[in-house]
């Protein structure tokens, strides 16, 4: 196998024809979640280990099985970031950021590396949207989490997108939960996988996410965390459902969630695909700033899925804004033309038209027959005799109907009006149709 032109296995390349959905979906839900006060934050690629390991977990399936661990040529040991949330949560921590106005919001569209079985859905580099909201204790801040990530699903047509949620509580209520977990587990020890025979021990929680088949059908029957929730916990998460409720966001207890990563407290949700994805999940953290040697303030967010959420949303037909495409091409001929064509396009692009001219040095036939695989919505032939008028014949690739320009400064706005019209047109079309409703 030709290693070379092959890329590692469970990465995925956006090639250019996709690129722009990929625009499209980030710069999405970065503006929407801008409304909502998070603002765009970038942390390293690779942290160092431990950041990974106090914050995700020892005992997790990410920590234990799944990060691109390596030691540096300084000997230290680095960790490709397999999650977004604790370099968020280191980079708030080392520059201050909670000593300023609470809450802090953030927002990052980042790659994570996961050593997973690589399947549909599921790579060794993917991409995450995410945010953190840190010092926000409140329940109505876990309710405006899961309606921001709601809101951008929406917003890309994905409405059918089920929101499910739950509460794992607080260190007081999970250790009487664990108790009862350690208890039903023991007397099914012997079907444990060996990493789950040490997770009983240690964090029989984790065992509820594992992925072994025989494991997971045991975790179905095992006790469930929102019966021990105490008292605060179990008034927290009411409250939350009151937000939703009083929002008319509808969602479904799922008693079953809980996340596969150790620093989740009290409220967790999953948005749910119709082919049964888990496309976004998130949930509270309060003792994940303190854990990671910061202040004592709570935080919560989500992350999304950018590769399952694109692969849902062509599932079911979610429109995407077109490709760019370019709007004047030129054809010249003869040196002079070139030149002419060259110059003109300098000058438009300056001005923000998406304009191109021949670079390769193709006929006239060749050229027109490239301007037409482009898409390119007009043409302008350029030749000894238009350089001589200064007019040329600027044709409209979809009509096939020419008219009469000037090679002059005039080209600018020609185009400009046109492009104005054709916007008018677009709205004419709107308002008649809301008309129509109306
Ligand atoms: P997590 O950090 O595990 O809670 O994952 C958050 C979201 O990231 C999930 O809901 C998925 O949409 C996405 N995700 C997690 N792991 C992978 C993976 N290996 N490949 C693709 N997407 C993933």
């Amino acid at each position: 196998m030709d290693m070379i032109t092959q890329a590692p296995r469970g990465t995925l390349d956006v090639l250019p024809e996709d690129s722009h959905k990929w625009q499209y979906i980030e710069s999405t839900a970065l503006s929407i979640a801008q409304d909502f006060g998070f603002r765009e934050i970038r942390t390293p690629v690779f942290e160092h280990t431990n950041l990974f390991q106090r914050s995700v977990g020892e005992t997790t399936d990410v920590v234990q099985k799944e990060m691109y661990t390596f030691e540096d040529k300084g000997g230290r040991s680095i960790t490709l970031r397999p999650e977004g949330t604790a370099g968020a949560a280191r980079a708030a921590l080392e520059h201050g950021l909670l000593n300023s106005a609470l809450p802090v919001k953030v927002s990052y569209v980042t790659s994570c590396y996961r050593y997973e079985k690589s399947q549909k859905g599921r790579y060794r580099e993917f991409h995450q949207f995410g945010v953190e909201c840190f010092g926000a204790a409140a329940p109505q801040a876990d309710a405006e989490t899961i309606s921001l990530a709601l809101l951008i699903l929406k917003s890309l047509g994905l409405e059918n997108v089920k929101l499910h949620i739950n509460s794992i509580g607080c260190p007081t209520c999970r250790a009487r939960y664990h108790e009862a977990l350690r208890a039903y587990f023991e007397a099914h020890k012997d079907e444990l996988c060996g990493t789950c025979l040490g997770r009983l021990e240690r964090n029989p929680m984790r065992i509820l996410d594992c992925k072994s088949p025989v494991c997971h059908e045991l975790a179905a029957k095992a006790p469930v965390m929102i019966d021990y929730l105490c008292d605060n916990c179990a008034a927290h998460f009411e409250a939350v459902k009151g937000c939703l409720d009083a929002a008319e966001m509808p969602y479904e207890l799922d008693t079953h969630i809980v996340r596969g990563l150790d620093y989740y407290t009290r409220t967790v949700f999953e948005l749910v695909a119709p082919n049964g994805l888990v496309v976004a999940g998130g949930g509270r953290y309060d003792g994940l700033l303190q854990e990671l040697g910061g202040v004592a303030q709570p935080g919560l967010g989500f992350a999304m899925g950018l590769e399952r959420l694109l692969m849902v949303m062509e599932e079911n037909g979610c429109h995407f804004p077109p490709a760019p495409k370019c709007e004047l091409y030129f054809v010249s001929m003869g040196t002079k033309a070139v030149q002419q064509c060259f110059a003109m396009a300098t000058k438009l692009r300056e001005g923000g038209v998406a304009v191109e001219c021949d670079i390769v040095g193709r006929s006239l036939k060749a050229q027109m027959k490239y301007a037409d695989k482009l898409g390119a919505r007009y043409t302008v032939v350029v030749g000894d005799n238009e350089l001589e008028t200064g007019v040329a014949q600027l044709k409209d690739m979809t009509t096939g109907e020419s008219e009469e320009i000037r090679l002059d400064d005039s080209l600018y706005t020609t185009l400009y009006r046109k492009s104005l019209d054709r916007e008018l047109a677009g709205m004419t079309n709107l308002f008649g149709s809301v008309a129509e409703i109306g």
